[in-house]
């Protein structure tokens, strides 16, 4: 799935689907040699904006 900088999930035409994140392998994987650790390190920090975005647009915030 295509996301943006905060995490929310993209349409075709590439706007946000609201109410919609993704974070992990759902959003994309690496293929052949990279840097450890950075699978579990793209979840954690897609994770965290998906979780920031979220509380910031939740009703009555
Ligand atoms: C053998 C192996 C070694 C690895 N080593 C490393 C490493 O050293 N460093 C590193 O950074 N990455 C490593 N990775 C990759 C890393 O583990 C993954 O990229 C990471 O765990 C992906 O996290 P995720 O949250 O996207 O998915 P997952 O960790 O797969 O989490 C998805 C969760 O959703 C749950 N789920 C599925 N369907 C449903 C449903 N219908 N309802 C409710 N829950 C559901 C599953 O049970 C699971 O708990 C390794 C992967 C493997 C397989």
């Amino acid at each position: 799935m295509k996301v943006d900088g905060q995490a929310r999930v993209l349409d075709a035409n590439d706007r946000p689907i609201p109410g919609l994140y993704a974070a992990g392998e759902v959003v994309g994987m690496y293929w052949g040699n990279y840097t450890g650790a950075t699978s579990v390190l793209k979840g954690l920090v897609f994770g965290r904006l998906a979780g920031t975005d979220a509380a910031r647009r939740r009703p009555n915030a």
